[in-house]
């Protein structure tokens, strides 16, 4: 998995997938169901950590599955887009278009489906925002229409279970000054560089707020900028990175993670809870 995730770390999995369409990937979740076989989705990787040893199980990766329909709403555009396609590639293509609603989350690495899944968010926007429905799949490949309101977002969380896949979304975007939306764009792709360690594989920000304050202010208050566990370090850009230096393992980036959360409650009191997600690390 060093090569499909974005920390560059992980052994590997029984099987990895890829659908080369919505119907091919219910016909795979539906063929899994069948064998009894334990699967997972994956995106773009760029919110997991996998295990040295590796999963036995299947990996079903979307990020074949690239489709997007538009249709004139109104004065809006409402645009059908499936969940493997690139959020950069889609903000992209929208804001070519003249459409607004999602340039806030420009450069966010993931895919549509591991952003609805996280309710992916930055500069105070939120993947739900312009959202209106999504097509779920359950266990037995039937899909189901859920709007939003019964999606269950919050901070870093949605309704969609393991197991489930985001077959599609359905956004309502609006028209706006093309121009306004790509000075938007630079805007965060500046700021981003300015404050990520992007010179370096990571999984973004590995803890979730506490109380309305980020995660980097506790880590930096414990002093842990900078400390490294092998190749796995805490960026000195932005204390919320760990980084993989270049030879870090997924055992070095968990026991970092641990010794990050065991110091930041020691001396600041705070409970950090992971924001990435941690494939194969119990038993
Ligand atoms: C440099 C960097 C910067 C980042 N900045 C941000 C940021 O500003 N804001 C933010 O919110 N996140 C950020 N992230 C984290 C990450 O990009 C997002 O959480 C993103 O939405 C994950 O998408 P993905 O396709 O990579 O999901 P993956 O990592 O592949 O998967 C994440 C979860 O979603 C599930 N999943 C993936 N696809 C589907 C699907 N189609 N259906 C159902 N479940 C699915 C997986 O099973 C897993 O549970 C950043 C990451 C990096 C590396």
């Amino acid at each position: 998995m060093k090569r499909y995730t974005s920390m560059k770390v992980g052994g590997p999995v029984k099987y990895l997938v890829y659908p080369h369409d919505e119907e091919d990937l219910l016909r795979v979740i539906r063929m899994l169901g069948d064998k009894g076989m334990t699967y997972r989705f994956l995106g773009n990787g760029t919110n997991v950590i996998v295990n040295d040893r590796g999963l036995n199980e299947a990996v079903v990766r979307t990020t074949r599955i690239k489709r997007a329909r538009y249709t004139k709403t109104g004065d809006d555009v409402s645009v059908e887009v499936s969940g493997g396609t690139s959020l950069k590639a889609f903000i992209r293509d929208t804001a070519g278009r003249g459409l607004s609603g999602l340039e806030r989350l420009f450069w966010i690495p993931g895919t549509v489906g591991g952003g609805i899944k996280m309710n992916a968010g930055s500069f105070g926007s939120w993947i739900s925002g312009p959202l209106e429905s999504v097509c779920l799949a359950g266990s037995n490949g039937e899909t189901t229409s859920i709007t939003k309101n019964d999606m269950g977002f919050g901070y870093r969380t949605s309704r969609v279970r393991p197991g489930e896949c985001v077959v599609s979304a359905l956004f309502r975007l609006s028209y706006r000054n093309k121009d306004e939306i790509l000075r938007d764009m630079d805007y965060v792709y500046g700021q981003r560089k300015a404050r990520h360690p992007m010179e370096y594989p990571s999984a973004g920000s590995v803890f979730k707020g506490v109380d309305g304050e980020p995660a980097w202010k506790f880590i930096e208050k414990a002093g842990l900028k900078g400390i490294k566990i092998g190749g796995a370090m805490v960026s000195e850009k932005h204390a919320n990175f760990i980084v993989n230096s270049g030879t870090a393992t997924a055992g070095e980036v968990k026991l970092l993670i641990d010794k990050i959360k065991r110091e930041v409650f020691e001396k600041t009191g705070a409970s950090l809870n992971e924001e990435v997600e941690l494939w194969g690390f119990n038993g």
